[in-house]
């Protein structure tokens, strides 16, 4: 790194929220992203899709710090990842992540789940935390239900309130892997309604799903990755309707 001072390039200078080049990452000696470029512009709804083991997890963990990458370069809101503790923080305190499992703390309560990170992170005031938070579990249709403990809410219901928790520190961007994949099917569709309202809200989401339907309705762009690359994207007609590559049909026969 040269010693040039770090100032974030304002996140809409392109309109870009995510940059990613050539990046590269291998487990050992397998190389599980083979040089991946990636966009994301700001308001953006990208769904990415594709088989088991393509890569997809660990692109958007790369996207966050919570994956080293090997080589090539990542850009979030201006903050390059990888280069400097300061910008992964900064960049990290813009970006909420959802994941499959929803990582909600078992031991608070969900009022406090969703206060603990304004508090401490943000030196925000339990008054004004708990406002907050009241308005987001309205927004994720759990209002009421704040002194309830996780254990006492359905699978949807504690993954909305991870997405309130995620919420809480006013994103720029929300990261979604495969978040209905360990639901009941009769709760999965009370939270893709709530990351639709989400998207239609205008906020920029990179989702990883298995929910071709929502992916059709919802995002503005399909990307399809398989074996550590991306193969193919564009508009969900494009992509979904008109695949251009065999593996992509091949996948959606099977999903579809
Ligand atoms: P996807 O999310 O598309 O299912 P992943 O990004 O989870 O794919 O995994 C891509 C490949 O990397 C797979 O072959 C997986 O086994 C491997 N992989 C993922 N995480 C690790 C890890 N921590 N150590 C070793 N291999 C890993
Ligand atoms: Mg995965």
């Amino acid at each position: 790194m040269n010693n040039e001072p770090i100032v974030p390039a304002p996140a809409g200078e392109q309109g870009l929220a995510i940059s990613v080049r050539a990046l590269h990452k291998s487990f050992k000696s397998v190389e599980v992203l083979k040089g991946i470029d990636f966009d994301v512009r700001q308001n953006e709804v990208v769904c990415v899709i594709g088989p088991s083991g393509s890569g997809k997890s660990t692109l958007l963990r790369c996207l966050n710090g919570l994956e080293t990458f090997d080589s090539g370069s990542v850009t979030v809101l201006g903050h390059h990842i990888g280069e400097s503790r300061t910008d992964l923080r900064a960049a990290r305190e813009q970006m909420g992540m959802v994941f499959q499992s929803f990582n909600v703390f078992p031991h608070l309560k969900v009022i406090d789940n969703i206060m603990l990170a304004p508090r401490k992170v943000k030196k925000v005031g339990t008054a004004q935390a708990k406002a907050a938070a009241e308005r987001l579990l309205a927004k994720v249709k759990l209002e009421g239900r704040g002194d309830a403990f996780p254990r006492q809410l359905s699978g949807g219901q504690q993954q909305r309130v991870a997405i309130a928790r995620a919420l809480a520190m006013d994103p720029e961007l929300m990261l979604f892997d495969e978040p209905t994949s360990a639901l009941d099917p009769e709760t999965i569709g009370e939270v893709l309604a709530v990351m639709r309202d989400l998207a239609l809200a205008g906020m920029t989401m990179v989702i990883v799903t298995h929910e071709i339907g929502f992916a059709r309705e919802v995002s503005d762009r399909v990307v399809f990755m398989d074996d550590g690359g991306i193969v193919e994207q564009g508009t969900p007609t494009q992509v979904l309707e008109h695949p251009q590559h065999d593996r992509t049909r091949a996948f959606l026969d099977k999903v579809l």
